[in-house]
């Protein structure tokens, strides 16, 4: 498909001179037009920071070093959302491109109605609308993800943790954005909620035509519900694939790692088996591959040289891009 977000050669650091360190490193992803694409990886590898900085929300000491992120508008020529001034990073940001953040439920304000805060949202982002007409907006919003307008009056503490979930992604998507990035959207939730959420979320995806970011450490999660999934270990891009592809032939000993710590919910059985060790410190990241110490496949060139990320000959024939020596790569991520 066409792509609508391109990531290139995305630096993201916190703090300056001798003190920085770098998050993200070198990213470069595309999101296609009605995909869902899932980022996955342990606390610490870089994908909160990548969300964050491709919509330029990093909070100092975090900054932007390097790269591009590409937009496509929908009738309009394709621009760089670095590049925006704050007008159009206003613009951008929830009417182009919203993100539901971790812990989001409980970011609605406490002492507004429901109704008032989607009022808020349509009045400073269309300001020609009618009364009646965001009214109308509103109600339709919250009916698309399963809450009875009936609680438009509500206040946020009458609701479920579901239901304020719930109340979120609709506010993400009142503008009708192209681009829906959700950070650990449901992690407060029990499973069953989580992937009842999901599966309406990918529902309407299908419906509104938008397309998704999903960011999370559950990988059996994104297995299920995502296109394209891409794995991140210390601030990299270490392998990415077709969701089925991966799920059958990890090639990655990190991606095999992360699968064998989730419970599968669909397929063969896993064994659990989680990771040993625990992920690297930004301030002193291992040498080579920043995964050897922990990789149980690690061998003579893993901590001395660092993997180049490309296209390695795959048993299926079927795309997919890794960063690991077990893999040599034919032709390298730009
Ligand atoms: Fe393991 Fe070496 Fe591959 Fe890194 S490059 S994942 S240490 S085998
Ligand atoms: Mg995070």
């Amino acid at each position: 498909g066409e792509p609508v977000l391109e990531i290139k050669n995305l630096n993201v650091d916190y703090g300056l001179g001798d003190q920085a360190v770098r998050a993200v490193r070198d990213v470069n992803l595309t999101l296609h037009r009605g995909e869902v694409l899932g980022l996955a990886g342990e606390s610490g590898s870089g994908k909160s920071t990548l969300a964050y900085g491709l919509t330029r929300l990093l909070a100092p000491p975090g900054v932007i070093t390097g790269g591009e992120v590409i937009y496509h508008p929908e009738n309009a020529e394709p621009y760089d959302v670095l590049g925006l001034d704050d007008r159009g990073l206003r613009k951008f940001r929830w009417a182009e491109t919203a993100i539901v953040f971790q812990g989001a439920m409980n970011s609605l304000n406490p002492v507004h109605k429901i109704s008032t805060q989607l009022n808020d949202v349509l009045e400073a982002h269309e300001p020609k609308m009618s009364a009646h007409s965001r009214t109308a907006r509103a109600r339709e919003m919250l009916k698309l993800v399963g809450i009875s307008p009936d609680r438009m009056d509500a206040y946020p503490h009458q609701l479920s943790g579901g239901m304020r979930q719930r109340v979120m992604i609709g506010m993400a998507l009142i503008l009708q954005p192209q681009v829906v990035i959700m950070d650990e959207p449901t992690t407060a939730l029990d499973v069953v909620m989580q992937r009842q959420i999901l599966g309406q979320l990918i529902e309407l995806r299908e419906r509104l035509g938008f397309s998704v970011i999903f960011i999370t450490h559950d990988l059996s999660l994104l297995v299920e519900f995502s296109n394209r999934i891409a794995i991140m270990y210390g601030g990299r891009i270490v392998e990415e694939a077709q969701a089925t592809a991966l799920y059958r032939d990890s090639l990655h000993p990190y991606s095999a790692g992360l699968l064998g710590s989730f419970p599968a919910l669909r397929g063969a059985r896993r064994e659990l088996t989680g990771i040993p060790g625990s992920p690297p410190d930004l301030k002193g990241m291992p040498t080579g591959c920043s995964f050897h110490p922990r990789c149980p496949k690690a061998f003579d060139p893993c901590a001395g040289n660092i993997p180049v990320l490309g296209n390695p000959d795959t048993p299926d024939g079927s795309a997919r891009t890794v960063a690991c020596w077990l893999h040599p790569v034919k032709q390298p991520v730009a």
